[in-house]
């Protein structure tokens, strides 16, 4: 379908009057249009076997004191301190029972790892430094116990009330192990995004059926849900629209349908197939940028709904689209989510990199670790922004910021994982 140009149902007088944004943004400022934009989202509540890498949104202190009771750490015997080194058992103190008295203080009660320490006992006498025989134990000879020794004391950890997990943690497997421990069946964490992948363009075909000389299989929508999948957003909903305008509105409104955020792919360049701006402000979803100064990825376009759903318009390319998801779409969804952590970790280049004067530079990489302990970012050069097909062994991509000449080997960079 072909409009002269200045017919497309888009081209409204009201849009045309509005001036477009004319020189790109900045790499920080674009992050920055975008921190502010971009609202919190709510909590829920989970259950614990649902919470791991979930982000905690409340205070966990201890239930009570930890340990809860003076624990025994060994297998073996229980004594008060100064007794004689043939002592008789006088009882087995096992874990998951009340504590033993120890009445006799020349005697001695098994105990059991785990075990409460027995009142009146206070120095625990592994099993492998005495003998038992007929109900007595006997000290290995010359064996000298440390009074106290082997007893975890009661609040030696910390104690109850006391605040252990604060809110912005992602739940990792030791979260979890406090989270039991401190008897939290059920957490607040943040809710998960509602998310749509959009992408347009007629040449896009679906990975499971024929392709023709002129098409090209959709891999756009495949890593940016792989990449959500891996950083715990979940599922996210799927549309493809062809570069048609009429068409192009009509999914996007069911895309941009009680969403968080939109991740669009294509159509944002200067071709003349390139809808996505337009349509977007025609359903009212307000541009906040477009273009920002960096290679890849120069016609990123970002904005917000109606409904203050949040909408990355990614370019097609998919070295661009995967630059743009890692470098903006994922740190914002991580700060939604109200997590504390950065996904930007400083590192060294393990070989010059060219720079671009005017603009930031990305470029896919592979981390190695070296002997001395820094960790290296090995550059892979991509020929263009279409290319790939090589990024499959990288980690991520390295951030380069605008500049004369080659930035040298061992210079910090900027790494941001896939
Ligand atoms: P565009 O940004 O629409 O101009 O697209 C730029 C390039 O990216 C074109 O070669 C498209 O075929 C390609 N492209 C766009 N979307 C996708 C996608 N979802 N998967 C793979 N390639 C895409
Ligand atoms: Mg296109």
């Amino acid at each position: 379908m072909l409009f002269p140009y200045g017919t497309l149902p888009f081209y409204k007088p009201d849009m045309m009057s509005r001036p477009p944004q004319e020189s790109a943004l900045g790499v920080a400022e674009a992050e920055t249009l975008i921190r502010r934009t971009l609202r919190p989202l709510g909590t829920e509540r989970v259950a614990l076997g649902a919470a791991a890498g979930r982000i905690l949104r409340e205070t966990i202190a201890a239930e009570r004191d930890q340990p809860p009771y003076d624990r025994v750490m060994m297998d073996g015997i229980a004594l008060r301190h100064g007794a004689p080194a043939r002592l008789p058992i006088l009882g087995t103190q096992r874990a998951g029972m009340p504590a033993l008295n120890l009445t006799d203080p020349s005697g001695c009660i098994e105990t059991m790892t785990g075990a409460m320490c027995p009142a009146g006992a206070d120095t625990i006498v592994p099993v492998e430094r005495i003998t038992r025989v007929d109900g007595v134990a006997t000290l290995e000879p010359g064996y000298t116990p440390v009074p106290g020794q082997f007893i975890h004391r009661r609040g030696s950890d910390c104690r109850a009330g006391e605040a252990l997990l604060s809110p912005g943690t992602r739940l990792s497997a030791p979260a979890l192990a406090v989270l039991a421990g401190n008897g939290v069946a059920e957490v607040a964490v943040s809710r998960r995004p509602r998310l749509a992948i959009l992408s347009t363009g007629d040449e896009l075909v679906p990975v499971d059926g024929p392709v023709r000389d002129w098409e090209i299989r959709r891999s756009n929508e495949e890593a940016i849900a792989a990449s959500l999948a891996l950083h715990g957003f979940g599922e996210a909903e799927r549309f493809w629209a062809p570069d048609d305008p009429d068409a192009t509105m009509a999914v996007m409104t069911r895309a941009l349908a009680e969403r968080d955020v939109v991740i669009l792919s294509g159509g944002v360049s200067m071709g003349d197939f390139d809808y996505v701006p337009q349509a977007l402000e025609q359903l009212g979803v307000r541009r906040i940028f477009h273009r920002v100064a960096q290679r890849p990825g120069r016609p990123l376009w970002f904005g917000l709904g109606p409904q203050g759903q949040a909408v990355f318009a990614l370019p097609g390319n998919p070295v661009s689209a995967m630059t743009c998801f890692t470098r903006y779409v994922l740190p914002a969804l991580t700060a939604a989510e109200g997590a504390t952590e950065s996904r930007a970790v400083p590192l060294a280049l393990a070989e010059d990199a060219p720079r671009l004067p005017d603009l930031t530079r990305f470029m896919p990489a592979r981390l190695t670790h070296a002997a001395s302990g820094q960790t290296l970012a090995h550059l892979l050069p991509v020929s263009t922004s279409g290319d790939f097909n090589h990024l499959g062994s990288t980690d991520g991509i390295v951030e380069i910021p605008p500049g004369d000449g080659a930035a040298p080997a061992g210079s910090a960079v900027t790494f941001h994982g896939w």
